[in-house]
């Protein structure tokens, strides 16, 4: 049920954090993995570790903001791969400041990253879904698709904008054996996160007083939910957005 070898699985920003989490859980349910992001020495260092537990992964540029890159790392990947099955839209970013002082290049820098690059890299892994007669697409959320933060307008949009983007796509795809659905992180141990840690003062605090598991997940945690909603096991979900916060968004 929760097989997927013979699977290719593209994760955008899978050279770290939650996305290297969900890339190693994908890996060892037994897909191929497709290491997608920017900075090249730490997508090799991201593969290298997959092979080392025993998986199997390649490294591919991309600039998830942009369309031309998009469109030649879904080619590659089916190039050199076969196929393309599983779409991890994890590339993600934010820049922390009140609404008032956000420049509208950086509220569009943010929405380009986390929410059109969602857009163009479903968009473009459609085809090769279509052709072998289904696929996966899993988008992260985030706790800002539910709730508000002063530090985060451009994000908390862009997350919000997630959930709806992963409706539609579900409802539009259902029929072609699609299934789109969302995962919320809660609070993650990331490089993300220790950057906000240094900029939002009590930060670590609030989380650790505010989840009732009572510490910050790491990429691990992210592993098991990318499995399942790769998987056969979740064929019938779609159009969900599913929290992995260790309980945050269920305590006021
Ligand atoms: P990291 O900063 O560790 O990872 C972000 C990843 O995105 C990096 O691998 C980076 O790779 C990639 N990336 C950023 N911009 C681009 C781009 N333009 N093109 C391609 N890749 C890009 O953060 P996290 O692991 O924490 O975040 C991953 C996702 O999870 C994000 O969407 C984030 O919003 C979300 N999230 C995180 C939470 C947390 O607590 N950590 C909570 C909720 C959601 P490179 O620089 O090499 O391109």
């Amino acid at each position: 049920m929760f097989d997927l070898k013979g699977k290719v699985a593209v994760v955008t920003g899978g050279n770290g954090g939650i996305g290297l989490g969900m890339a190693r859980g994908l890996a060892a349910a037994g897909a191929q993995i497709v290491v997608a992001a920017r900075n090249r020495e730490k997508s090799r260092v991201a593969v290298a570790e997959i092979e080392r537990r025993g998986g199997t992964a390649i490294a591919l540029d991309v600039d998830v903001t942009s369309e031309a890159s998009v469109e030649s790392m879904t080619k590659a990947t089916v190039d050199r791969l076969g196929r393309l099955d599983i779409l991890v839209n994890n590339a993600g970013t934010n820049i922390r400041k009140p609404a008032h002082d956000l420049t509208f290049d950086e509220w569009r820098h943010v929405l380009d990253t986390n929410l059109s690059s969602a857009f163009l890299c479903s968009r473009a892994a459609y085809p090769a879904m279509k052709r072998a007669g289904g696929g996966k697409v899993i988008n992260i959320g985030s706790m800002m698709s539910i709730f508000g933060a002063p530090f985060a307008p451009a994000y908390g949009a862009s997350k919000g904008g997630i959930v709806q983007l992963t409706k539609s796509l579900a409802t539009t795809w259902a029929r072609d054996n699609i299934q789109v659905n969302a995962v919320l992180p809660g609070w993650i141990d990331t490089e993300l996160t220790q950057k906000a840690r240094l900029e939002v003062s009590g930060l670590n605090e609030m989380v650790l007083r505010r989840t009732p598991a009572g510490r910050w997940g790491a990429g691990e945690d992210m592993a098991g939910i990318a499995v399942f909603l790769a998987s056969p096991a979740s064929d019938f979900i779609t159009g969900a957005a599913i929290p992995v916060d260790g309980g945050y968004s269920i305590q006021v």
